[in-house]
């Protein structure tokens, strides 16, 4: 199938990393998936622990999520029109999220993310934007903007395609760094739209933000007249019912969102202060828009989604993540394996390093060469990880006892082939 796909699509793919050209070999082409478990086109099932990278947090085919889905579809499938299921949806989200006052549904994080800071611009009459070197906020031209080590740097275009003019707008600073966000303040008064930050980060592996971090953001927007914009794709509906801001309490302009809160469908949204949204097409003059947006499958699936996740929902998942957190660290710590368990509520990911990680660089310290082999021997046995030592493990409620066991049964194998990898 890989040779297949090879043959019609860019390196087999329809996103980089599924293509597991971090760790080598070939990728597992999933066709089912149930609960905790996925089950290749080989019939190999696996324990997933990376749940779409996010969205299935309740597992694979929840019965009324599905059940849902059937509901929406047999009454069509796009109508073009408003629709009562985006209301739906956009109130459940208003309801969770004290901050956010109005919201519009988009497909996919990076259009959220990429409508976020075009508002952010169009309310603030301002072109900068800062972002943090190993936050990813989608595959958005000026987010693409990545720097060397240094403080209030202009970003540099990461890839091809993206022009310097684009990311000339882009300052990439540190994580957890709040003095190198005041020295950029300083160095472009009354030029900077907006700070966006990943609530907690996960993709650079789970690397939370330090104690009053984003408070301090916050602060410096405010006494900036800069926006603060809480990118929450990730941590959204996941970290707690109200995502990070639930853990943190520091209350952005405005927030993204993605994955949870569609149910495995492509849904996202943005939103927060009603005085800034209100600048939104057709309520005001900055243009956004979308043939699919707010389609009523997909907002069927999320709502269904939403509407399970309570209280004990969070708890079992919550349970699961520390569990496994201490079975993978105590088998790493059996065969001496140098690592840090990090996590942020129930988003963890494991680097191997006993070095403090605070940032990117910090990150990319560890032996990526140990998380190889780790990452092949749990396949082998059956569990999928995430195919990078640089992106958050995702656990559901559907991760039971028999899930736990059968990846316990594998860490130990896991962490001699770490201990035993060389570079
Ligand atoms: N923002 C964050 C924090 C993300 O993790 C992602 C995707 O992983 C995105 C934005 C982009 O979302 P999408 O892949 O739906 O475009």
């Amino acid at each position: 199938m890989f040779d297949r796909a090879s043959v019609v699509t860019p390196g087999g793919v329809n996103s980089p990393v599924r293509a597991f050209q971090a760790v080598g070999g070939t990728p597992r082409f999933m066709v089912s998936g149930a609960g905790p478990y996925l089950t290749d086109a080989d019939g190999r099932e696996y324990v997933d622990l990376v749940c779409s990278w996010g969205p299935m947090i309740l597992g694979h085919s929840h019965p009324e999520v599905i059940a849902a889905v059937h509901e929406a579809v047999s009454r069509g499938t796009s109508f073009g029109t408003p629709g009562e299921g985006e209301v739906a949806l956009a109130e459940e989200i208003v309801a969770r999220i004290d901050p956010v006052e109005q919201v519009r549904l988009v497909s996919s994080g990076t259009e959220a993310t990429m409508s976020a800071i075009r508002l952010a611009r169009g309310f603030t009459g301002r072109a900068k934007v800062v972002k943090f070197a190993g936050c990813y906020h989608g595959h958005v031209d000026a987010l693409l903007a990545a720097a060397g080590s240094g403080v209030a740097t202009f970003g540099l275009p990461d890839t091809p395609g993206v022009t310097g003019a684009t990311a000339g707008d882009t300052v990439v600073l540190p994580y957890n760094d709040l003095d190198a966000v005041r020295a950029a303040f300083a160095a472009h008064p009354g030029e900077i739209a907006c700070v966006i930050t990943e609530a907690s980060p996960g993709n650079m592996g789970v690397v939370p933000p330090a104690d009053g971090f984003n408070a301090g953001l916050k602060e410096l927007c405010a006494a900036n007249g800069a926006l603060y914009i809480s990118d929450e794709v990730m941590t959204g509906f996941r970290t707690s019912k109200a995502g990070w801001y639930g853990v943190d309490g520091v209350r952005p302009d405005l927030m993204t969102f993605g994955k949870v809160m569609g149910g495995g469908f492509p849904a996202a949204a943005f939103g927060g202060r009603g005085d800034v949204m209100a600048h939104l097409a057709p309520a005001g003059p900055v243009y956004q828009a979308g043939t699919l947006s707010g389609n009523p499958v997909a907002t069927a699936a999320g709502l269904a989604q939403l509407r399970l996740l309570d209280d004990a929902a969070y708890a079992k998942i919550d349970a699961v993540s520390a569990e496994l957190r201490s079975l993978v660290g105590d088998a790493l710590i059996k065969e001496g394996v140098a690592h840090t368990v990090s996590a942020a509520s129930n988003m963890f990911s494991v680097f191997f390093t006993d070095e403090p990680v605070r940032d990117y660089d910090d990150a990319k310290k560890q032996d990526v060469f140990r998380f190889t082999a780790f990452f092949h021997s749990m396949l082998e046995q059956g569990v999928y990880l995430p195919p990078s030592a640089f992106e958050s493990w995702f656990v559901s409620t559907a991760h039971d006892e028999r899930a736990v066991e059968r990846i316990a049964a594998a860490l130990p194998a896991a962490a001699r082939a770490a201990a035993e990898a060389t570079a």
